[in-house]
């Protein structure tokens, strides 16, 4: 029998999931609506490609740039803040952007658990959440990045950022060469999700 049939009854975490979230809702704790709402914005509406339209505007416009330093969590909602309440407190979590530059590249890790800046770059991938990333990335940062085919050139600093639950970050990575001239659109085409991450820098290709 295949695994996705309605006949099989759902899993034991699902059954206990759905009964804690019944708990939580009988008791007042969680409108009703309040998980599907917010499992809906992390299928629809969070994700890298909004990371990647806000580090193209920032290559683009000086001022805008300047705004995402300052203050991310405004900048950032340039883009839009949902009228959610529960969506909104998300999107407004306290982030900081990191500039990569010639001389400095960022990378972000959580060392406790997984912490993340999910409005702008969705749900995290496996391996930021595992322990070796998150053990090591802090200890040898050089020989992490170049396991992911990232060399980064002795005189050039690399720091490392521990996310937590109060305070997320992002990295805006380098313009590469070769784009001068872009439209903003063409240029959040080549911001992959990795490069606001600081594990891969973005190529003109
Ligand atoms: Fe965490």
């Amino acid at each position: 029998m295949s695994s996705d049939s309605h006949t099989d009854p759902p899993s034991a975490p699902a059954l206990r999931i759905k009964a804690i979230q019944q708990l939580l809702t009988e008791k007042g704790l969680l409108p009703t609506g309040a998980v599907d709402t917010i499992v809906d914005a992390f299928e629809h509406r969070f994700g890298p490609r909004t990371g990647a339209r806000i580090v193209a505007r920032a290559w683009t416009n000086a001022s805008y740039r300047k705004r995402l330093l300052a203050d991310a969590p405004e900048a950032m909602g340039e883009f839009g803040h949902s009228e959610d309440p529960h969506i909104a407190m998300i999107e407004r979590t306290p982030t900081i952007v990191l500039e990569n530059t010639l001389k400095v590249h960022n990378v972000i890790v959580c060392t406790l658990c997984s912490c993340y800046p999910w409005h702008v770059l969705g749900l995290p991938p496996n391996w930021y959440k595992a322990a070796p990333y998150r053990s090591r990335v802090v200890i040898e940062p050089r020989a992490v990045l170049a396991e992911f085919g990232l060399h980064v050139p002795d005189d050039v600093e690399v720091r490392v950022w521990d996310s937590n639950n109060e305070l997320r970050y992002f990295v805006l990575p380098l313009r590469p060469a070769g784009t001068e001239g872009w439209s903003e659109e063409r240029l959040a085409s080549i911001v992959t999700r990795d490069s606001m991450i600081g594990t891969a820098l973005c190529k003109a290709a």
